[in-house]
């Protein structure tokens, strides 16, 4: 399935872009400390925002390579942890995923 490559390669370079927006922001707030205390308050408030955005694009990012990898070795296909194929349904709707749909649930 060489589509599902392309498009998480394309995945990868848009966490990539998004983490790397994510810093420049909070680069820009370690700036003059010379602003008044509300305005402060908000921006500790977006920081909390933008560090969880921060996190989330960081575990996606982690995953998206992980399946790329897999695809590499020729088990894209594969559920990690039972070796049964995923299903092509479940590889569209999720094509990061590297486990199969009884393995992928929490018991
Ligand atoms: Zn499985």
């Amino acid at each position: 399935m060489a589509d599902r490559k392309v498009e998480l390669e394309g995945l990868r370079d848009e966490l990539i872009d998004r983490l790397d927006r994510y810093r420049a922001h909070k680069e820009q707030r370690n700036g003059p400390l010379d602003k008044d205390m509300e305005e402060q308050a908000i921006e500790v408030q977006n920081d909390d925002v933008v560090d969880f955005l921060e996190n989330e694009a960081e575990d996606e990012l982690r995953q998206v390579m992980h399946a790329l990898a897999r695809i590499e070795e020729g088990r894209g296909e594969v559920c990690e942890v039972c070796e049964e194929p995923i299903s092509p349904a479940r590889l569209e709707a999720l094509p990061f995923t590297t486990l199969c749909r009884e393995c992928a649930e929490p018991r």
